[in-house]
């Protein structure tokens, strides 16, 4: 008989994972407690990189990530778009952070060329290099995802390998007993697995503690508080953006339709899940202003929503990814999901048969056993801090 595994959650993360297992002989139910593609992953950046990933084993982490997105859609597909990343900074602290990531980032062999602003200015569309842009990159490997459309993917190809996908079912218990491992649904009715791997995104850690496991996740408190972050999308506008663009005044990429994703870090300090900005505030006023300076094209744009993305944020800021206490409860929760999401479903995939992955030994629950200094992660606030 194939052996059963429940994997909670349908994000990014949860599909990958549930998709891999099916295609390798494993009987899998995919629990969702609301709709697919509904958590963290419904407002998401979606940047596909491992540009300013610390230490080197994160790094090499991302990396796999980058690679197994590009293995997946070499010239790109519906979810994934390969136009590259420029990167601009002016202000002397950002100048320098650069400089020095640069440096690592080259012995890496990671690809980067150096952009001359007036002989490269016409490659880069409709964007404007501001006069005070001391140093502009393009990393030509980097892309964007429309997780939405990944997730349609996915959980296409899950239910074709055999994957039942069950929405709307929320995980209230996880047991075992004498006759096995169970998995509790809120109707009172129970799902039975050999193995459950919950990759709940932010609520992780609340699904681990039903079996008595710890996962620490950092969580909302206050406004601007590393978990949470603006997102906001433009309605349609005549301009030219074919890659992403990060800058300390604003990070942009395409939305799909003609539409722009806007991010700006140090507009998150007030961030708030409870109170989303209104899209003719103060914030989207900001948003509008910056857009019009580095997109010329675009004055006159109007934004359409303003999200407040909610991270899933492991408590050091590094994914956690394992088998936990118990042993038949694997946990997997990162902050960098999009970009990881085909790697991690290969890879736990594997971890759950059995085969251990190297690359993701420095990233195990266990790290955080009594006695562990745990680093609370701090608020991104620089382009490649996502
Ligand atoms: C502002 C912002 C910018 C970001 N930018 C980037 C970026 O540029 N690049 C990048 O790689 N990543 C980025 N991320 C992070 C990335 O979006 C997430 O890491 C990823 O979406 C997490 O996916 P997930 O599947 O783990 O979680 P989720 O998408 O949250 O999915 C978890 C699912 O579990 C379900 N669930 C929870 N509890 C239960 C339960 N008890 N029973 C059943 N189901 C349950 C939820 O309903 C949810 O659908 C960003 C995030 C934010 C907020």
């Amino acid at each position: 008989m194939s052996k059963k595994v429940v994997v909670v959650g349908a994000g990014i993360v949860g599909v990958s994972i549930a998709e891999a297992l099916a295609r390798k002989g494993v009987a899998v139910t995919l629990l969702e407690r609301d709709v697919a593609g509904s958590g963290t992953s419904s407002t998401s950046y979606a940047w596909i990189n491992s540009n300013n990933k610390k230490p080197d084993s994160y790094y090499e982490l991302n990396l796999a990530g980058l690679r197994a997105h590009q293995e997946l859609a070499p010239d790109g597909a519906d979810w994934v778009i390969w136009g590259g990343h420029v990167e601009m900074a002016a202000d002397g602290g950002h100048l320098a952070e650069l400089s020095t990531r640069l440096e690592r980032l080259e012995a890496l062999g990671y690809p980067l060329e150096r952009l001359e602003p007036e002989a490269d200015a016409a490659s880069l569309g409709d964007i404007r290099i501001p006069g005070d842009a001391g140093l502009v990159v393009r990393f030509p490997e980097e892309g964007y995802c429309y997780p939405a459309l990944y997730i349609a993917e996915f959980l296409h190809r899950a239910r074709a390998a055999g994957v039942v996908v069950r929405e709307g079912e929320a995980v209230v218990g996880l047991e075992e007993d004498d006759s096995g491992v169970h998995v509790r649904l809120a109707d009172g009715t129970s799902v039975d697995a050999d193995d459950v791997v919950v990759a709940a995104g932010r609520f992780t850690g609340e699904v681990a503690a039903l079996a008595g496991a710890t996962v620490p996740m950092a969580t909302y408190e206050h406004p601007g508080d590393v978990t949470v972050g603006y997102l906001a999308t433009t309605e349609p506008l005549p301009a030219r953006v074919t890659s992403l663009v990060t800058s300390p005044w604003l990070n942009v990429r395409p939305a799909g339709g003609g539409r722009l994703m806007l991010q700006a870090l140090d507009l998150d300090l007030t961030a708030a899940p409870e109170s989303p900005a209104d899209t003719k505030g103060t914030v989207a006023e900001s948003f509008l202003t910056r857009l019009a300076d580095l997109v010329p094209n675009s004055r006159g744009a109007r934004l359409a929503k303003i999200d407040v993305g909610q991270r899933v944020m492991p408590a050091d800021g590094l994914t956690i990814v394992g088998r936990s206490d118990p042993s038949w409860l694997y946990v997997v929760a990162t902050h960098s999901g999009v970009t990881l999401a085909p790697f991690l479903g290969e890879a736990v995939s594997e971890e759950v048969l059995g085969r251990d992955q190297e690359l993701l030994t420095d990233f195990r629950p266990s790290r955080f056993s009594a006695g562990t200094k745990i680093t609370p992660a701090r608020a991104p606030r620089r382009p490649g801090e996502q």
